[in-house]
This record gives structure tokens, sequence and C-alpha cells, in this order.
């Protein structure tokens, strides 16, 4: 048979075209949007052509993920069709059959690096490596499940579900006074600290709330720290509201973000006696 009588019948079945470039026994060569194929001349009209007789599966996959879902994947690994193959999507690997990849985007089901996943969706939430997780990669089990949860600033442990966390945004219940898993006796009696923060670019003050008296408990603020105020007092919730409230015009927004990055203020404060505040001494 010829070349063109093969695009020709092909045109005939499927409304579509191909370009035969060889013919060779009975095996077909041709091109159909844009990929090589190789298929039985028998079985040409059979059905259109798919994953199972293009030449370079992974070319396929990868060029039709993109025109169902305008996104890229780059494919690892290519067994065969009944083994899974990993990929790359966002950045992150997943493991899918390849027959699956195109039928639906990557979800965290699929997803081998949980881990990162998650603390990216959390970077996004709640602001970067403010908190830090426990194995999700092995210990996900669906959003409904409760996760343990290590809360940077203050570097209390919790458990909360993964819909709650990541998805509602809830934090940790004694650092976040807004969340309705707060009560006041939780976050009294707690540490009150100011510190100075700075780097070669940076001076200022930050104020919060901890419960952790270790020697750690300020690691995750990304800058040199000076600690200027650190005690137990009585209702510190109230205090720290009513300290954040009254010197908020020296309100400071670092250039570095880390949990808590609201609550700095410009060294001036020192100015206005906040070290000497009584109510820091009851
Ligand atoms: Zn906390």
């Amino acid at each position: 048979m010829r070349k063109e009588e093969l695009e020709k019948l092909f045109f005939d079945k499927f409304n579509e075209k191909i370009v035969v470039s060889s013919i060779e026994k009975n095996k077909v060569y041709f091109i159909y949007d844009n990929l090589n194929y190789s298929q039985r001349i028998n079985r040409l009209l059979i059905s259109k052509p798919n994953i199972r007789s293009v030449s370079n599966v992974i070319e396929y996959l990868e060029y039709y993920f993109k025109k169902i879902f305008k996104e890229n994947i780059k494919i690892l690994n290519y067994v065969n069709h009944n083994e899974h193959s990993i990929f790359i999507y966002n950045g992150l690997k997943y493991k899918k059959k390849p027959n699956s990849i195109l039928k639906q985007l990557p979800t965290i089901k699929s997803c081998l690096e949980k881990d990162k996943y998650f603390q990216n969706l959390s970077n996004k939430k709640h602001g970067l490596n403010r908190y830090s997780y426990f194995n999700l990669d092995t210990n996900y089990n669906g959003i409904h499940k409760k996760i343990q949860i290590r809360c940077n600033v203050c570097n209390n442990i919790f458990h909360q579900t993964i819909g709650h966390h990541f998805y509602s945004g809830e934090g940790c219940p004694i650092c976040n006074k807004y969340t309705k898993h707060n009560t006041m006796d939780e976050i009294d009696n707690k540490f009150l600290y100011i510190i100075r923060l700075f780097n070669d670019n940076e001076n200022f003050i930050k104020i919060g709330i901890t419960i952790n008296n270790s020697n750690n408990r300020f690691s995750s603020f990304p800058y040199k720290k000076e600690i200027l105020f650190f005690k137990k007092i009585k209702n510190t919730y109230i205090i720290e509201q009513e300290l954040q409230n009254k010197y908020k015009k020296f309100k400071y927004e670092p250039k570095i973000s880390f949990g808590g990055y609201t609550e700095c203020f410009k060294l001036d404060i020192l100015k206005s006696n906040l070290l000497s505040e009584k109510k820091l001494f009851i």
C-alpha cells in the first residue's frame, strides 16, 4: 500500500490527518498530532493513535498533559503501561500509572513528597517556616486526620487536622489568639518577651509570648537576638495586647518574613519607657 492511500483511509475514517513517513513490511510509521507513532497496518484504522502505539511514551505524556491541563510535567521514568511512572509537577515528585496521568491533575494522594507539599502550603498560609511537621510522607492519611505540628515561635507541639491547619488556616493554639480553640486560660501565665532582632541591615524590637523556657525558643527568627525582657507574668495575653496597642505607632515590618513578624516595632519604642512599664513587673 502506498503512503497516500493510508493517509486517505485514515482521514476518511477519523476525519483527522496523519503523515506517513515509511511503511516496512506490515508496519506503518507516521506522525499524528506532532508525535511519532508506529502501528501494524491492519490496526491503523481500528482505533485512533494512542499511548500504546506512540514511539515515545514520555514525550506523549508530557505533550498531552500540557495540552489538556495547560501545565507542565517532567516524566522521570517510564517502565511500561502497568507500572508507575515518577514525574515532577510544580517542583514535586509524583507517582502514577501512565494511563491515569492524563485523567486528572495530580493530587496529594499521588505525591511522593508530602512533607514538602505541606510545607509549601504552610509557608503560603502561615508564613515561611512558621510550623514544622513530622513525617507527613509516611503519616499522611487524608485531610480529616489529625497530625502533629510544632510551632516554631513558642515550640508548642499540638495536634490539628490537615484541613483545619492548612486549608482553614488555624495555627498554634497558644500563639494564635484568634482561633476558636483558644481560651484565655490556655494563654495566661506564659512568658512575655521583648527582644531585639538585628542583622547588618535591620534592627528592631519584637514583643511576644511563649510557653517555652529553653535556649532555642527564638531559633525560628532569622535574625541575631538580644533578649531585653523575659519573664513569666500573669495575664500575659492581655498585657501583650495592651503593649501592642499602646505602641502601635512604632510598628515595624521586617524585611525577612517569619512567624510573628507582625508583632515588631521600631527601635524608637525603647525610648518610650517600654522596658519600665509597670505592668511588666507585677
Ligand atoms: Zn505557638
